[in-house]
C-alpha cells in the first residue's frame, strides 16, 4: 500500500492518539477556566477500536504513536491499551506523554506492556510555584513519578517545558541542571495560542532565540545540532559544556512545512494539524463498518489535508487564542486537552 501523503506531499506517519480528555492538573496554559464540556465516556473509543483502527492506518504510513490527553495515565487500564499496539507489531515507536503523577503506579506496567519512551511536561522545579501553575500541590508527586520511570526502565525520557515570561522563564537553567542529573532531554517549548489557552497573550512568550541566548550565556554557547528541519518538532542544541536540549518554537518559527502529524481524540474526531477549527468523526464509521473503512476515510482527509495552522497565525497581524472560552464549551474538541499536545 502507498505511503498516504498529503497536498503539500507530507506523509501519514505520526498519530497522537488522546485517550481521554480530563486531567487531574489544571495548567494555566492548557485548562484555566472553572468549567469544562467533557467528552461522554460512554462515547469513547475502546481499546479494541483504537488497536484495530492503528493496525489498518500502519500499511498507509502510521509509524509512530503517542499517547496523550488530557492526562492519559487517568485511563483506566491504559496498559492494556499499550500492549495491544504492541502486538500488531508494525509500530517503530511506541511513546506516551504524561504529566507523571500517576507514574509510580504505572510505569513499570507500561515498561512491561511493551511502551518505547515516555516525555513528562514539568515547568517548575519550585513547589509553590507548581502550585500557581496547575493548581494543584504536587510537585513532589511529579518528581516521584520521573523516579517511578528511571526505576522502571525507561532511557531516553524528555522533559517538556512550556516557558512563559514572568512565570517560569528564571528557571531554564535550573531544569537543564535538574535534567543532567538525572539523564533526561529538557525540550522547552514556546507558549503557543492552541484552543484552550485563553489566557495566551504574545508578550507571555519568551521567543526560541531568547531561550537560546539565555542558555548559551550561563553555559558557555549553545551549538545547533541538526537544525535540518525533519519532522520533528524540536530543534537539538548543545551547551558549550555538552548538555543536549531541544527548543520547540511552533510560536515564532513553527515548522509546518514537514508535518507529519495527525490526532484522534478519544472519542473518536481525526483532526489533521493542532490548530484545525475542526476535525471529522471517525467512530460512528469506525463501529458500522470496521477500521478498515475508518482508516480508509482517515487516508482520504489526509491526502487532502492542505494545514498549516502554526505558520497561519504566525503571519496574522494581532493574535489571540484560537477560541474563546464560550465557544470552547460549545466545541470541546478545540481544547488542547482534547485533541491531545
Ligand atoms: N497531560 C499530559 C502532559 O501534560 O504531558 C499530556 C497532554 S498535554 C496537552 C501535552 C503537552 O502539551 C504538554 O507538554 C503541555 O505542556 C503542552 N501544552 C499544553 N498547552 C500548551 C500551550 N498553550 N503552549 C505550549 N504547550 C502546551
Ligand atoms: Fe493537564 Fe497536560 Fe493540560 Fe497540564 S498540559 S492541564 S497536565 S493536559
Ligand atoms: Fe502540523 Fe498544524 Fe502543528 Fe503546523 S500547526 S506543525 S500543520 S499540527
Amino acid at each position: 500500500m502507498p505511503q498516504a501523503l498529503d497536498l503539500h506531499r507530507r506523509p501519514l506517519r505520526n498519530l497522537r492518539l488522546s485517550v481521554t480528555d480530563r486531567c487531574n492538573l489544571r495548567c494555566g496554559y492548557c485548562m484555566p477556566e472553572e468549567r469544562y464540556t467533557w467528552l461522554e465516556r460512554s462515547e469513547l473509543l475502546t481499546f479494541e477500536e483504537s488497536a484495530a483502527l492503528v493496525s489498518e492506518l500502519v500499511p498507509h504510513g502510521v509509524e509512530k504513536v503517542r499517547l496523550t490527553g488530557g492526562e492519559p495515565l487517568l485511563r483506566r487500564d491504559i496498559d492494556q491499551l499499550v500492549r495491544s499496539l504492541r502486538a500488531q507489531g508494525g509500530l517503530r515507536d511506541l511513546a506516551l506523554t504524561t504529566n507523571g503523577l500517576r507514574l509510580p503506579d504505572l510505569a513499570a506496567a507500561l515498561r512491561d506492556a511493551g511502551l518505547d519512551r515516555l516525555t513528562v511536561s514539568l515547568d517548575t522545579l519550585r513547589a509553590d510555584r507548581f502550585l500557581e501553575l496547575t493548581r494543584r500541590d504536587e510537585l513532589a508527586g511529579a518528581l516521584r513519578g520521573l523516579d517511578a520511570a528511571a526505576a522502571a526502565g525507561f532511557t531516553g525520557t524528555k522533559l517538556n517545558v512550556v516557558v512563559m515570561r514572568g512565570a517560569n522563564d528564571d528557571e531554564l537553567v535550573d531544569m537543564l541542571d535538574f535534567a543532567r542529573e538525572r539523564d533526561l532531554e529538557v525540550r522547552f517549548i514556546e507558549y503557543m495560542d492552541v484552543g484552550g489557552a485563553t489566557r495566551w497573550d504574545m508578550s507571555r512568550v519568551v521567543p526560541a532565540t531568547e531561550i537560546i541566548e539565555r542558555v548559551g550565556a550561563a553555559r558557555g554557547g549553545v551549538t545547533p545540532e541538526d537544525l535540518k528541519r525533519t519532522a520533528a518538532p524540536a530543534d537539538r542544541y548543545l551547551t558549550g559544556d555538552g548538555q543536549r536540549f531541544g527548543v520547540i518554537a511552533s510560536t515564532t518559527r513553527p515548522f509546518c512545512g514537514s508535518c507529519d502529524r495527525a490526532r484522534l481524540t478519544a472519542d473518536g474526531q481525526f483532526i489533521t494539524c493542532l490548530y484545525a477549527r475542526s476535525g471529522t468523526a471517525i467512530a460512528p464509521l469506525l463501529r458500522a463498518r470496521g477500521a478498515a473503512a475508518a482508516a480508509e476515510r482517515i487516508v482520504d482527509l489526509w491526502t487532502g489535508r492542505t494545514d498549516r495552522g502554526a505558520e497561519e497565525r504566525a503571519s496574522l497581524d494581532s493574535r489571540a487564542a484560537l477560541a474563546g472560552p464560550g465557544e470552547l464549551q460549545r466545541e470541546p474538541h478545540l481544547e488542547m486537552h482534547t485533541r491531545g499536545g
